[in-house]
C-alpha cells in the first residue's frame, strides 16, 4: 500500500445516495450497483461492504476478476453479475459460484453450455441484446439461434435477465437512436417471451437513461456514477434540477483524496520550475511539493491547470505533472510547512476541489478522472 496519499470514503454519502435513488426510482425497480473499474476508483474491497450495510444485493462487474473481489468482499450472499470480459476457464468458474454473465454470442453460450453440463449446474445467463449501440449484444438471427440451443439445453440455463446497452442517455441529441433502440429491445423481447423464456430480470438502464427514460427502467437499473454522487453529465443535472423548487443537489460525493506537504521551497523572480521551460516565476515564489502524480491519477494534462487546497487556500499546480510529484504555488497560502495537508479531491474548511472541475480544466470525464485513481493507494471509509 503506498501512503503518500489517501482516498476516505464517506459512509454518510453512501447512504443518502442509495436513499435518493430508491426515493426515484421506487421499490419495484432492484438497483445493481456497477463496479467495474475498481468500483469507479472507490475501491471495490472498501466501497462494497458499505454498499451492503445500506441494503445493495446486486452488483455489476466488467470481469470476472472484479466480480470474484465483489464476492470476497461481501459478508452475506448476493448477486453478481459480469457485463463484460470472462476467459472460457472463468466461465466454468464463474458457474460453480453462482456468478451471472452476459452472453452476447452463440460462443459463450455454447461454452457456458458446456461447463454447465460438466458441473452439473444451471449457467446464470443475461442474454444481451444487440439493438442499435453496435458494440456487442446478439442480432435477432442469434437470439433466434440462441433461444433454440437454451431450450434444447433448458436444464442447465437460466435466463436471469435480458438486457441492452443504451448508446448516450446522458445527452439529448442521442434521443431518437435510444427511443429506436427501446423499440427494438421491446421486439426483441417478446420473441423470447414467445418461446416461454421469461428472464428474471429486464435491463437497460444506466444512470442516466434511469433518469431521463423513466421507461427504461423495467425491473432493474445498473447504477454506476450516480451511486458514487455524480451525474452522468450536466445536461442529466440540470434537466433533474429544472424542475425541483430547490435547486440543491441531492447527491454527495463519496470519495475524497488527501496528500501532505514534501517539501517548501523559495523560487526567485525569472526561475523555471519543474522540467522544462513550461512554468515561469514571474515574482519571488513560495512552492510546495507533493507526491502525488499522473502515476497515481493526476493526469499530466492538469499540468499548470491543477488545483489543490492548502491551508485553505485553493493553488496552483505549477509547471508539469510528473511521475509522483506535482509542484503547487502557495505564495498565498500562509505559512506553509511540511506534513501540511493536501487536498486533491474534496473539501477543506469552506473550499472544494470537484471532480468535475477536472473536466473543465483538462477534458476528463468524471469516469476517467475516477477510474484512473491507483488501486494501490490507500482507502478508508469515514
Ligand atoms: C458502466 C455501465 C453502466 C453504468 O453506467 P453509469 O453511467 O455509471 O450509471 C451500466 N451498464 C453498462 C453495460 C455499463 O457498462
Amino acid at each position: 500500500m503506498i501512503d503518500n496519499s489517501l482516498i476516505t470514503l464517506n459512509e454518510n454519502a453512501v447512504e443518502n445516495n442509495i436513499a435518493f435513488l430508491r426515493k426515484k426510482l421506487g421499490d419495484k425497480v432492484k438497483i445493481s450497483a456497477v463496479v467495474k473499474a475498481n468500483a469507479y476508483g472507490h475501491g471495490i474491497e472498501q466501497i462494497v461492504p458499505v454498499f451492503e450495510k445500506y441494503g445493495i444485493d446486486h452488483y455489476s462487474a466488467f470481469y470476472y476478476s472484479e466480480a470474484v473481489r465483489v464476492f470476497d468482499s461481501l459478508s452475506k450472499p448476493a448477486t453478481i453479475m459480469v457485463m463484460g470480459w470472462l476467459c472460457d476457464k472463468s466461465i466454468g468458474d464463474a458457474i460453480e459460484k453462482g456468478i451471472e454473465f452476459f452472453v452476447f454470442n452463440i460462443e459463450r453460450l455454447n461454452i457456458a453450455i458446456k461447463y454447465a453440463k460438466e458441473l452439473n449446474l444451471k449457467a446464470k445467463i443475461h442474454l444481451e441484446a444487440e439493438t442499435g449501440m453496435n458494440r456487442s449484444g446478439l442480432n435477432i438471427d442469434e437470439l433466434e439461434n440462441a433461444i433454440a440451443i437454451i431450450k434444447e439445453n433448458i436444464e442447465y440455463i437460466e435466463i436471469s435477465g435480458f438486457c441492452t446497452h443504451l448508446a448516450g442517455a446522458e445527452s439529448v441529441s442521442n434521443f431518437l437512436r435510444i427511443q429506436n433502440q427501446l423499440k427494438k429491445y421491446k421486439k426483441m423481447l417478446a420473441t423470447l417471451e414467445a418461446n416461454d423464456l421469461s428472464p428474471k430480470y429486464k435491463h437497460v438502464a444506466n444512470s442516466a437513461a434511469a433518469f431521463v427514460y423513466p421507461k427504461a427502467r423495467m425491473d432493474l437499473v445498473r447504477i454506476g456514477i450516480m451511486l458514487y454522487g455524480f451525474w452522468s453529465s450536466s445536461e442529466v443535472y440540470v434537466q433533474y434540477i429544472n424542475r425541483k423548487s430547490n435547486k440543491i443537489d441531492p447527491l454527495k460525493r463519496i470519495l475524497g483524496w488527501q496528500s501532505q506537504i514534501m517539501a517548501v521551497k523559495k523560487v526567485k523572480s525569472g526561475e523555471f520550475v519543474g522540467y522544462g521551460i513550461s512554468y515561469l516565476a514571474q515574482s519571488n515564489i513560495t512552492t510546495a511539493l507533493v507526491p502525488v502524480g499522473y502515476s497515481f491519477g493526476y493526469s499530466r494534462s492538469l499540468s499548470n491547470k491543477g488545483r489543490v487546497l492548502i491551508r485553505g487556500h485553493r493553488c496552483s499546480v505549477i509547471g508539469v505533472v510528473n511521475m509522483n510529484m506535482i509542484i503547487v504555488d502557495v505564495t498565498h497560502a500562509g505559512d506553509t510547512k511540511v506534513g501540511d495537508e493536501v487536498v486533491l479531491i474534496g473539501k477543506q474548511d469552506e473550499l472544494e476541489i470537484k471532480v468535475s472541475a477536472f473536466s473543465e480544466i483538462s477534458d476528463q470525464l468524471n469516469y476517467e478522472v475516477l477510474a484512473h485513481l491507483l488501486e494501490t493507494i490507500k482507502r478508508i471509509v469515514i
